[in-house]
Parts: C-alpha cells; sequence; structure tokens
C-alpha cells in the first residue's frame, strides 16, 4: 500500500493522495479540530459529514484527563466513541503541555504537570503519549515534543530541539512495540514526526534532518504560528522544506488563517489544522469569499442575504444574516452551531478549490486572486 503519492505539482505546491486504516485524504487537506471529541459550537461527527471534512483531529491531552484514554479504549477507540468513521489525527499532547497545564517541570524522561481541571499532577513522556495515543486508536499519532515559548533564547531552543529528537527515537521505538501488540486498536497507526527549533533557521533545518533520519509516515513543522511574525513563519518554511522527504506528507500545526493556508500550500505544504474557524465562529466572525465580517454588526439587522452568497453550505442556502444576527445577540446557542458551521465548511471548500486549482494547474493564479482578498475584510 502506498501511503502517500503526490500526483501532481505546480512550483512548489503538490496534490497528493494519502492512505490511511480508515480512508483516503485528498491533499492540501484541512483538518477539523474536535479537541475533546466533539467540535467546539455543539458540532458532532455526524455533522463533518455533511461539510466536507476529511479528517477529524483530537487531543491526546485533553482525552487523557477527560474521560481518560482508558475509557475511550474500552468504548472500542474514538472511532466507535464519537462516531467518526473516517481518519483521525490526534496530537501528542506536547502542546497543551506547555501552553495550558501549570507548573512543569521538564527532565529527559519526560514532563510532569498539573491539570488545568483540577491541579492533579501528572506526568507525560514519549511512551506515555504513544501509549494515550494507542488506547486512543488514532489512525495518525504525532511524537511527543517540547514546544518552546516564543521569543525563545537560542542555548535553551538548542537543548529542547536535541532532546524532541531524542524523544522522536523513543516514541518510535514504543510506537513500534504498541502496534505489535495483539489487542492494539489499529495496528496500522502511523507516527508523524515534529520539526522543532523555535525562529531559528540554521537549528531547524538541523532538526529536520535528523528527524528525516527516524522512519516516519510524515513530518511536521511545529513551534509555528505563536506569536512570531507572519513573514518569519514564512521564511522558516522555506528554509525546513528542502530537507523534508518529498515522498512524506508535510504537516504545518496549528496554522492558519485562509491566506496563510494558501501560501503554505504555496510553499510545500500538505496538512493543516487550526482552531481559528471554529473560535472566530463562536466570536461573530465569518469567513467569506470576499473577506471576514462581524456578523453582530448593525448593518446585517435587515439583510436578507446568507452569510455569504458563494457559499453553499447548509447555512447560507437556508438562512439570512438579519437571522445569524439576531441569533448571536439573542445569545441563542444556535448562533456557534450555525456558524462554526459555516466556517468550517469554508476552510474545507478552501482546501477544496486549492486541490481543484492544482488538478487544473492554475493555482497560482487562485493564490494571485485569494491570498490578499481572504486577509480582509467585506
Ligand atoms: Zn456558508
Amino acid at each position: 500500500m502506498t501511503v502517500f503519492e503526490v500526483i501532481r505539482t505546480e512550483g512548489k505546491a503538490r496534490r497528493g493522495v494519502f492512505t490511511c486504516a480508515h480512508g483516503t485524504v485528498q491533499t492540501p487537506v484541512f483538518m477539523n479540530v474536535g479537541t475533546q471529541g466533539a467540535i467546539k459550537g455543539a458540532v458532532s461527527a455526524l455533522d463533518l459529514k455533511e461539510i466536507g471534512c476529511q479528517v477529524e483531529l483530537s487531543n491526546t491531552y485533553h482525552l487523557h484527563l477527560r474521560p481518560g484514554d482508558q475509557v475511550v479504549r474500552q468504548m472500542g477507540g474514538l472511532h466507535k466513541f464519537m462516531r467518526w468513521d473516517g481518519p483521525i489525527l490526534t496530537d501528542s499532547g506536547g502542546f497543551q503541555v506547555f501552553s495550558l497545564s501549570g507548573l512543569r517541570k521538564i527532565k529527559e524522561e519526560g514532563v510532569t504537570f498539573a491539570s488545568h481541571i483540577d491541579g492533579r499532577r501528572i506526568f507525560m513522556g514519549p511512551e506515555e503519549s504513544m501509549q494515550i495515543q494507542s488506547n486512543l486508536g488514532s489512525d495518525i499519532a504525532m511524537a511527543f515534543d517540547e514546544c518552546v515559548e516564543n521569543p525563545a533564547t537560542y542555548e535553551y531552543a538548542k537543548a529542547s530541539c536535541e532532546r524532541t529528537l531524542r524523544w522522536l527515537e523513543r516514541c518510535k521505538a514504543e510506537h513500534d512495540r504498541l502496534n505489535a501488540l495483539p489487542d492494539t486498536i489499529n495496528s496500522s497507526q502511523m507516527l508523524f514526526g515534529i520539526n522543532q527549533g523555535a525562529t531559528f533557521e540554521e537549528l531547524r533545518v538541523w532538526h529536520m534532518k535528523e528527524i528525516s533520519k527516524i522512519d516516519c509516515e510524515g513530518y511536521a513543522i511545529g513551534g509555528l504560528a505563536v506569536g512570531e511574525p507572519t513573514q518569519v513563519m514564512y521564511d522558516i518554511i522555506d528554509a525546513v522544506e528542502p530537507h523534508m522527504p518529498v515522498d512524506k506528507p508535510r504537516y504545518l500545526m496549528g496554522v492558519g488563517t485562509p491566506s496563510n493556508i494558501i501560501e503554505a500550500v504555496a510553499r510545500g505544504v500538505d496538512f493543516f489544522d487550526c482552531v481559528m474557524p471554529a473560535r472566530n465562529a463562536r466570536h461573530a466572525k465569518l469567513f467569506t469569499w470576499s473577506g471576514a465580517l462581524n456578523i453582530r454588526n448593525e448593518k446585517y439587522k435587515l439583510d436578507e442575504r446568507p452569510i455569504d452568497p458563494d457559499c453553499d453550505c447548509s447555512v447560507c442556502r437556508n438562512f439570512s444574516r438579519a437571522y445569524l444576527r439576531h441569533l448571536f445577540v439573542a445569545e441563542e446557542m444556535l448562533a456557534m452551531r450555525l456558524a462554526v458551521l459555516h466556517n468550517l465548511y469554508f476552510y474545507n471548500k478552501l482546501a477544496q478549490r486549492i486541490r481543484d486549482a492544482l488538478d487544473s494547474g492554475v493555482f497560482a493564479a487562485f493564490r494571485e486572486e485569494y491570498s490578499e482578498k481572504l486577509a480582509g475584510r467585506v
């Protein structure tokens, strides 16, 4: 079985097909974030089918704390538990351990931290992260890494990404061991390595070269979109990309705006995820093909048009801007749900239009037309 095939390129942009235990994924792809096994805004796995989602992303840290990965395992794994039969990627917990939890202590073995829910002390290292992700039964497990704070000193970033490399070796060994066990939920679970190195290009390149020697099914660029200028992020992708294996998928973690995604595709990235579409939706900020808008604005009070006349999602086919605005002002729960459904549909559609442009050899023109426009406001 070919795991990943690049079927067409335009410049550095790649149109690919990725195959895992729960199906085939057309890339570039936007993965829809369901942190705790649900998409925030009262959206379920059944809705994901309707809005064009190909890959659902869940969170190791959160599911380990609640309901506990052993509970999910006893319920038959995350696919059965949340009723999603498509591909699932689980992040390693690393990012949340370093961003959410208090009082953390990093050692070579792993990290001891306090749960953000009840303050309970928890230890997580490469082996624990792999065990949790194996219990969840996801299709893609992410390596346990340290996402250093921005800005970081060179010395700290160097020591940290050297340790993240050693952690990847331990992740790989434990992942192989778990996949070979007779009662493993998903014995064909894949492992993606994660590139770190803060904003230091030479560290990033060194780290990418080293992790590419460890046989993973894909490689991610992590630790970006954490407050650095956008151009710095693009420069790091440009520096790292030539050292990423061409025959493996590349995943830019936690990015970003529609414009960021178009620009990263142009730089050779295949996989994306971001909480932005759902988070913005919950704050009444909606994406359209003419730029973003805030549906709470007074000027939409009597607006009979859909959120986006160019969108064919179920929300735009049925409801007016005036109605959406009313729901937000009245603080109806339905406001969030409809807004999240539209914004996620928009992101999945964006990925589809990028793929269509690549298939037709017109991605450069698509980038020219939309990269700036989508960054603006209606
Ligand atoms: Zn819509």
